[in-house]
């Protein structure tokens, strides 16, 4: 199946096709470097690098963004509140949203640009839109014309009631959008010259002179959490279409939020969980499959419930691979049967991790019934190998480098036939003595309704 993606412009699931053969250029709006992100965050930034995976796993190469925005409002609240300076607040959460990237086993980006080193380029740009009629300035503030643009409105309708910024300042329409803000005295010594006065980009802004200056104005695919759609993204490729010829980007993904108690977490409403502290308590893999578990287009309320849950299944796949010869599963050639394709197809019908992870673990069951009657052939082991390698390349939760291969010897499984040929006859006393002679072995021998269960004590 070809790689279908939800696009928010269509509001429908429709066939990737890239603008380039064999090159996907992405941009994803990165983060607020103010204070440590939290897990919601991550669930946006996870799911950016969900979609850079799937992408190579059906062969692109892609070119992926991920910007940090260290110019805003509240990283100068901050900056004033702790009296510091932006570069020590902006590069103190930086590297934590790095770190904790890393830790979640996040592929790094081609690039990751700062909203402050493309300033000269933001006011060049804001001055081309000026010119062409399309912006306006008042008082040392410049605004996008909504007016002079027929096409406003590709995320939303604009006789709606819309979500109106800066509405303190004088504009010709409420839904104007401010380019550049001119300097407040809370601003202190943070802002640029510039020929409205001094001041600064606003974030819209960022953000598409970011992708014209990296990406020549042109995307395969943007996304961002939800509550970008409108007005961010909706700002963004305004500003860009209005003086390009072309549009910014053919696909838009947005993925769902992560709730607290059915509302958003979000840092503004203090109802946040540390993203840093989960790892510590969880571990990354945890977490990082807590993220992955369900369809990024879904609502998840955070739990630890299903974090548990989630520590269950990766022990449960541990445990599973423990079974099979894995020090060259690097190196195993990908052959495909039908349950990879089922696994492929799942992810390529817009990302449904949720699905594939189903598909795996009946996979799983049904090699560990093999494994149980002892029927397991060297077919069964190198799929087992394939899709082992196959969902880590996408998931990422399994470290096959530090799991040690405990294949059952020769001598337990022998035994572990003779009872179930026991248990066949009803000799429950025989049963018993050879699940003794198991466990004398270091053996552990659980009876389930796929059959018997091997687990090497530790
Ligand atoms: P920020 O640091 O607030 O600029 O947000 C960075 C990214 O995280 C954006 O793409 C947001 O849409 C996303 N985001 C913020 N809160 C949540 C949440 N509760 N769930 C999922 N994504 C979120
Ligand atoms: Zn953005």
């Amino acid at each position: 199946m070809n790689l279908k993606l939800y696009n928010s412009l269509s509001s429908k699931k429709e066939n990737f096709r890239p603008l380039s053969n064999k090159r996907v250029k992405t941009y994803g709006c990165g983060p607020t470097v103010y204070n440590d992100p939290h897990i919601g965050n991550f669930r946006t930034f996870v799911f950016y690098d969900l979609l850079n995976r799937v992408l190579k796993m059906n062969g692109y190469n892609t070119v992926t963004a991920v910007n940090i925005t260290d110019i805003d409002d509240k990283i100068i609240d901050r900056v004033n509140q702790e009296n510091s300076s932006l570069k020590e607040i902006t590069s103190k959460y930086e590297l934590s949203f790095k770190e904790i990237s890393h830790s979640l086993k996040i592929l790094p980006n081609n690039h990751n640009p700062r909203a402050t080193e493309y300033v000269d380029e933001m006011i060049e740009f804001i001055q081309t839109l000026i010119e062409k009629n399309f912006a306006y300035e008042i008082d040392g503030n410049v605004f996008f014309d909504i007016e002079s643009y027929p096409k406003y409105g590709k995320f939303v309708n604009i006789d709606d009631e819309l979500q109106v910024e800066d509405n303190e300042l004088s504009k010709k329409n409420v839904n104007d959008f401010t380019l550049w803000k001119a300097k407040k005295d809370s601003d202190g010594n943070i802002f640029w010259n510039s020929q409205w006065g001094k001041g600064r980009p606003g974030w819209h802004t960022e953000c598409a002179v970011m992708i014209k200056t990296l990406f020549k104005g042109q995307l395969d695919i943007h996304c961002g959490g939800i509550d970008l759609k409108f007005p961010h993204h909706e700002n963004e490729s305004a500003q860009i279409e209005a003086i390009q010829g072309h549009n910014l980007s053919n696909y838009w993904l947005h993925a769902e939020h992560l709730n607290m108690d059915d509302e958003k977490m979000s840092k503004s409403l203090g109802n946040f969980v540390d993203v840093n502290s989960l790892i510590k308590k969880h571990g990354s893999s945890v977490v990082r499959l807590f993220l992955l578990s369900a369809h990024y287009r879904t609502k998840v309320s955070f739990s630890y419930k299903k974090l548990d849950e989630c520590k269950k299944m990766i022990e449960k796949i541990e445990r599973f691979a423990q079974n099979f010869d894995l020090h060259d599963i690097e190196n195993i050639e990908l052959k495909f049967s039908s349950q990879h394709h089922s696994f492929i197809n799942s992810l390529n019908d817009d990302l449904n991790t949720a699905e594939a992870i189903g598909v795996f673990f009946s996979f799983l069951s049904e090699i560990n019934k093999k494994i149980a009657n002892n029927s397991l052939n060297d077919s069964d082991k190198e799929k087992t190998l394939i899709f082992l390698k196959l969902f880590n390349s996408i998931f990422d939760i399994i470290d096959f480098d530090n799991l040690e291969s405990k294949e059952t010897p020769v001598e337990v499984q022998d035994l572990v036939n003779s009872r179930q040929e026991a248990r066949k006859n009803l000799d429950w006393k025989m049963s018993d003595i050879l699940r003794d002679k198991i466990e004398s072995l270091g053996w552990h021998v659980e009876d389930t309704a796929d059959g018997q269960k091997l687990i090497q004590k530790k």
